[in-house]
């Protein structure tokens, strides 16, 4: 027989087609033996001949971008999830506590590498857990015992506080600093960490630490051998000081790996009075801003076109109904069609938004590694096999037209029914 490698194209469509049923069939045949399997002693071994797949064409490729290029390691994470062992402490003797920012009542992804390095810290104490301090309501329901699955059991969290009443929503500064000293005098953590956050953790740490009298670390950015390592001096120079120096650490995000190896109990536990206080802050609400004022690098929300936008009013339309802030890939801005400062990518603005469009946008390597920090990618595409659509959260596969059109009248829609027509929460 010849060595030749030969295409199946129905296979090819299959493979890239995640919701095809026979699709795990293929992708184990196609791809071979597991890159990833637990072990008997619980930890995750690597194959490092199973890494990658069989491309179209034969060749092998590694999917470098962590995401879904490899269907089949989509389907293996899946697995994985399942089989995560549940760790609990059932009698903690201490704590570290972590004031989540939770915004939308979900956690972010700043959010879980410090709940990844408060995990860390409390595996390197004996029977230390990690305390969820939560103001305002979650968005995913917690349950009154163990909550395994929980996002905050999949981020390492043992125990949960939750201050959900009216009084902690918004900007409450006051009322939250009360509860945060509640906390100090029942649980007495044994270190206090907040996502460096403006107008959340970074506020929060600095009210904390005054009123406990302590002297801080902020923006820190690594733990390591008992060393934390800071940004001061405008952030030119880094400061070293002993971790044990300090119990109140607002940490900047990827200071640590956010945990992925096990479930944790997320369990709810009392949370302590709290006595009323005279509050002085109001919190007169968000300000409405255009969000094309808002610089790309600090966006949250973009929607970004490429060359597969044929209607550039509809598109622009389409950004304002959503209240999304416009980028563009660099054709669209070679083609004079959007602003030189609207680009993303790797010559144009590396972005970091938590809900990222790619309307019509292949997703060249460049483009890609401009959104590498997003946090949720959607591609609109006709193409189902382009680069955008294998790094993508979610695809919508179709015209851009039409799907644009389509969002538009949902958002419409939806508006219209709260009485708020034109505003609309994507997160
Ligand atoms: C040194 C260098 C630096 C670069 N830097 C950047 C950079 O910073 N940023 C950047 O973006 N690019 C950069 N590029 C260019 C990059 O290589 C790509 O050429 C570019 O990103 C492609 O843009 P695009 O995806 O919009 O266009 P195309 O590659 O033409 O893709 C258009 C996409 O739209 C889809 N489409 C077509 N019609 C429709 C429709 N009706 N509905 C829905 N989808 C449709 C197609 O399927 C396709 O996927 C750089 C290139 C070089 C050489």
């Amino acid at each position: 027989m010849s060595d030749l490698i030969r295409k199946d194209p129905r296979k090819d469509w299959i493979l890239r087609n995640r919701l095809h049923p026979l699709h795990e069939q293929v992708a184990a045949e196609m791809n071979g033996p597991a890159a990833e399997v637990r072990g008997p002693s619980g930890l995750i071994r690597r194959n490092p001949h199973a890494v990658g797949f069989i491309g179209p064409n034969g060749i092998k490729r590694i999917d470098r971008l962590g995401g879904s290029a490899a269907a089949a390691a989509g389907a293996k994470r899946e697995q994985k999830e399942e089989q995560l062992p549940i760790i609990a402490i059932d009698a903690p003797q201490a704590y570290v506590a972590v004031v989540v920012d939770m915004p939308n009542g979900e956690l972010s992804a700043h959010d879980k590498d410090v709940l990844g390095q408060a995990r860390a810290l409390a595996d390197a104490a004996e029977d230390t857990a990690v305390l969820a301090v939560v103001f305002g309501p979650v968005k995913a329901a917690l349950g009154t015992e163990a909550n395994p699955d929980h996002p905050l059991g999949l981020a390492g969290v043992d125990r949960v506080v939750v201050f959900d009443s009216e009084a902690y929503q918004g900007f409450a500064p006051e009322q939250q600093l009360e509860a945060m000293l509640a906390v100090e005098r029942t649980l007495e953590p044994a270190q206090w960490l907040f996502p460096d956050t403006h107008l959340s953790g970074n506020d929060r740490a600095l009210r904390l630490a005054a009123r406990l009298g302590e002297r801080p670390i902020m923006h820190a950015w690594q733990i390591k051998n008992g060393k934390v390592t800071s940004r001061g001096g405008s952030e030119l120079t880094d400061i070293t000081r002993e971790l044990a120096s300090a119990r109140i650490l607002a940490l900047a995000s990827e200071c640590a790996m956010p945990v992925d190896e096990a479930r944790y109990e997320a369990r709810v536990i009392a949370s302590p009075a709290v006595p009323d206080v005279l509050t002085r802050i109001k919190d007169a609400g968000a300000v409405a801003v255009d969000p094309n004022q808002i610089s790309l690098g600090e966006a949250e929300f973009i929607l970004s076109a490429g060359n597969g936008i044929h209607d550039w009013d509809q598109f622009h339309e389409a950004a304002r109904v959503l209240g999304a802030t416009e980028g563009a890939s660099r054709v669209a801005v070679d083609d004079g069609f959007m602003p030189r400062f609207r680009q993303v990518g790797a010559t144009g603005t590396w972005v970091t938004a938590r809900v990222y469009i790619a309307v019509g946008i292949s997703g060249a390597v460049q483009h890609l590694q401009g959104i590498g920090s997003c946090e949720k990618v959607i591609a609109i595409n006709t193409d189902a096999g382009c680069d955008m659509v294998k790094r993508a959260d979610l695809s919508v596969i179709g015209d851009s037209q039409e799907i644009l059109a389509a969002l538009m009248a949902k958002v419409q829609a939806d508006g219209a029914a709260d009485g708020d027509e034109g505003k609309h929460d994507v997160a």
